[in-house]
Parts: structure tokens; C-alpha cells; sequence
């Protein structure tokens, strides 16, 4: 089982080309999505997840065709939303109870033994009567994942999961989504790099609605390696250099700027040969650094 997607393309009616002909192949286990805000990504989770049309192009998960067979797909698709909109004045477990029912397990028993399972993997068991509206970041993304587990999901789609969740949060967040079965395409997608450091076997990067990179973790940061430099410099050098090399990124480490800058030779000046990150390569594909489509 695998996920093809092929040129699909999506104009907004006030003309933002919010997907510009993206082709990905997407296998089972983890796959990260990455791209800043506004890249597209939200538009094509909700495309896959059957919630808006393209213009153009397909998607066959297997052999259902995505954009056609939308009751195929939502039958095999699990879906965490960004944000779920108003969050239900019911109890966890009466909402599992009543999206299980929805999603057809009709049979009282079955159901019940399947909703008390989801709130035990997720660690939601001690708070199964408690509203979801009360939940914190973290409880609410955990109860987003054991909904999205109903039905034995072949593709589980998250957007943005770990926006405004604590670091601990974030980690329990992480340990359940790796628990996922292997057989099952995961799409996240997220902004967040180390999301995808940490989590996911292959990625790819979009920006302004097109596809950049595709590939394993690995092989993105064989793209830079050699070519990210960096150099801690006084707050008042930072514009000379950003005018006189390529700056990818600029942080703080003890209160002093740290840029790392892409270059095909060594820059001398001060600089030295930085380890790259994915971090490194998504801002060396961001800042265009990185002309080279994916294939
Ligand atoms: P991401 O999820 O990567 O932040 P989105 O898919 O949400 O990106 O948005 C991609 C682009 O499309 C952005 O420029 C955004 O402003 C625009 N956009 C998203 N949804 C709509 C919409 N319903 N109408 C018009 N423009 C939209």
C-alpha cells in the first residue's frame, strides 16, 4: 500500500496558487510533510482527507482513487485536524463511543471493549468522564489520535500536531504516533523540524505550493553536507553578512548571534564547517538555496 500523488494543483478563488503541481509517493510508516506557514500543507492534508477538491491532478491510495471514491477513502482514513473548531461539552468517552457508532461499530459489546482500548493506549483512561472542552494541548491531541484510530485506518492524516504542546506533552505525543502500525501511511504535517528529525523514515519539503525535496531524512542532509558554514558574530555584524553571503538561519546562543550560511566553498572570514541539520536544509531549500526540484 502505498499513497501517488500526481500534478495536483490548487488555485483559491482570490488566486493563491496553494498547490502547484505536486507529485509524491508516499510508503508506509512515518512520513513528515515540512513547510513554513502558508506553504500548502493544510490544502493538501484537507485534499487527501477528502474535505476540498483539487483543480487538478490524482491521488490512489492503493488502488482507491482519492478524490473520487471519497466514501472508500473516509472508511480507511483516520484525520487529526489542526484544531477541531469548538470542543464537544461531552465526555471522552462518550464522543469515542459516538464516532465508533458512526463509523459503524454497531455492535454494543465490540464497541465498548474498542473505546476502552483507545483510552488506555492514549492515557486518557483516568480522565474517560471528564469534558474534552477542560482538556489541555496535549490531552486533546492524545484524544485526537484515538479517534483517528477507529476503523483500523490505513491512512492516518495530522496536521500540525504538536503546535502549543509542552515539551513533555510533545514526547507523549511522539511515543504514540511511533506506536502506530507499520503497515499504515502516516502523513504529519508540520513546521517544526525536529517533528520530523525524530519521528519519520522519508519527508519531503513545500514551500508557496511546491514540492522541493523528496526523500529519507538522510539523503536531505547529504544535499548540504559541505556546504553549511557558521560563525558567532555581534548583533551589529548580522545585516554586512546577510548582504554579503546566503544566511539560512540566525539564532541566539548565549545572547550572541549564530548564523549558518550555505556555500559551495569555505567562506574563510571566520567561519567554520557547521555539522548540517535538518534544520539546514529545509531553510537552505526555503531561501533557495537549493534550486534543484524534486524529482
Ligand atoms: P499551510 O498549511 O502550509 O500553512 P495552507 O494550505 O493553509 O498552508 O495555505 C496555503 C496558501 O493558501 C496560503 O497562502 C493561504 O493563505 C491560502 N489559503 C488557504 N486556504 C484558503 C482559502 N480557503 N481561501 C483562500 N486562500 C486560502
Amino acid at each position: 500500500m502505498q499513497l501517488v500523488i500526481a500534478g495536483l494543483s490548487k488555485t483559491y478563488a482570490n488566486g493563491v496558487k496553494a498547490l502547484d503541481n505536486v507529485s509524491l509517493t508516499i510508503p508506509t510508516g512515518m512520513f513528515g510533510l515540512l513547510g513554513p506557514n502558508g506553504a500548502g500543507k493544510s490544502t493538501l492534508m484537507r485534499t487527501l482527507a477528502t474535505l476540498q477538491e483539487a483543480d487538478s491532478g490524482t491521488a490512489m491510495l492503493g488502488d482507491i482513487d482519492v478524490l473520487k471514491q471519497k466514501h472508500e477513502v473516509r472508511k480507511v482514513l483516520g484525520y487529526l485536524p489542526q484544531e477541531f473548531g469548538v470542543y464537544p461539552r461531552v465526555s471522552a468517552y462518550q464522543m469515542l463511543d459516538h464516532i465508533a457508532l458512526l463509523k459503524g461499530v454497531i455492535h454494543n459489546g465490540e464497541r465498548k471493549a474498542l473505546v476502552e482500548a483507545l483510552l488506555q493506549k492514549v492515557n486518557l483512561w483516568e480522565h474517560r468522564k471528564r469534558r474534552i472542552a477542560g482538556f489541555s494541548g496535549g490531552m486533546k491531541q492524545r484524544f485526537g489520535i484515538a479517534q483517528s484510530l477507529i476503523g483500523e485506518p490505513k491512512l492516518i492524516i495530522v496536521d500540525e500536531p504538536t503546535a502549543g504542546l509542552d515539551p513533555g506533552e510533545r514526547n507523549r505525543f511522539y511515543n504514540l504516533l511511533t506506536e502506530i502500525g507499520e503497515n499504515v501511511v502516516v502523513i504529519l504535517s508540520t513546521h517544526i523540524v525536529q517533528d520530523v528529525q525524530e519521528l519519520c523514515s522519508n519527508m519531503a519539503i513545500i514551500n508557496k505550493g511546491r514540492l522541493l525535496f523528496a526523500g529519507a531524512p538522510n539523503d536531505a542532509l547529504a544535499e548540504v553536507k559541505g556546504r553549511i558554514w557558521e560563525k558567532s558574530i555581534a548583533k551589529g555584524e548580522l545585516e554586512a553578512h546577510s548582504a554579503k553571503y546566503r544566511v539560512i538561519s540566525n539564532k541566539l546562543i548565549s545572547g550572541r548571534p549564530s548564523i549558518h550560511i550555505f556555500s559551495e566553498q569555505h567562506p574563510q572570514d571566520g567561519f567554520t564547517a557547521a555539522e548540517p541539520s535538518l534544520e539546514d536544509v529545509f531553510f537552505s531549500h526555503i531561501h533557495g538555496a537549493l534550486e534543484t526540484a524534486a524529482a
